[in-house]
């Protein structure tokens, strides 16, 4: 199994690339954030509280998040591997995942980060809020915020599995192409 954490701040093209390995390498695409959106959308009691947290750019809790993630992953019993997108976003999160997958004789392969730097992101996210409806995308003070509680709480996860030797840095400057090419390289290696 090649399970993979796709990492990189909001804005970095973590959802763009997933697109790209899951074509290539036969993967299961798990996105927290577009989970969430789902719960939103049909208002479920899950996506309304989601909804707090997520409209003022913060995480939402790692209680609810890690039982949404786990219930995903164990509805695919079939699965060749996973990429993990927008998950973990914390320590306790990373904790709980390598857990599940201890439980079920895997673990992650490798974590790749997509660099951006924070005005290239700024810029990114409110020309994708033109046109993808989301509210947190839409408001330069919500996508600060979001780019902070990243830097705090979300950074940390990459040396947490550097110290087990899995996380790569990739610039995530160029074009879809040239970034795929990079992410190939290192999994091609693994
Ligand atoms: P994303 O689409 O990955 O940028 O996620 C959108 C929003 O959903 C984030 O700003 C958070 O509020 C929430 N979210 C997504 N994934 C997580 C996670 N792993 N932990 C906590 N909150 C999350």
């Amino acid at each position: 199994m090649i399970n993979l954490i796709l990492f990189g701040p909001p804005g970095s093209g973590k959802g763009t690339q997933a697109a790209k390995i899951i074509e290539k390498y036969t993967l299961i695409h798990i996105s927290t954030g577009d989970l969430f959106r789902y719960e939103m959308s049909h208002d479920t009691p899950l996506g309304m509280q989601a909804k707090e947290y997520i409209g003022k750019g913060e995480l939402v809790p790692d209680s609810i998040t890690i039982g949404m993630l786990r219930n995903k992953v164990e509805s695919h019993p079939e699965a060749k591997g996973f990429i993990f997108d927008g998950f973990p976003r914390t320590i306790p999160q990373a904790e709980a995942l390598d857990a599940l997958l201890t439980g079920m004789e895997t673990s992650i392969s490798a974590l790749i980060a997509l660099e951006v730097q924070d005005e290239e992101i700024i810029k990114r996210i409110m020309l994708r809020g033109e046109t993808s409806g989301r509210p947190d995308d839409s408001d330069e003070s919500i996508i600060r915020n979001r780019i902070e509680v990243y830097n705090s709480e979300t950074a940390p996860v990459f040396d947490y599995y550097k110290q087990q030797n899995k996380s790569y840095s990739i610039n995530g400057i160029g074009t879809i192409e040239e970034i795929f090419d990079h992410i190939s390289e290192v999994l091609d290696d693994l």
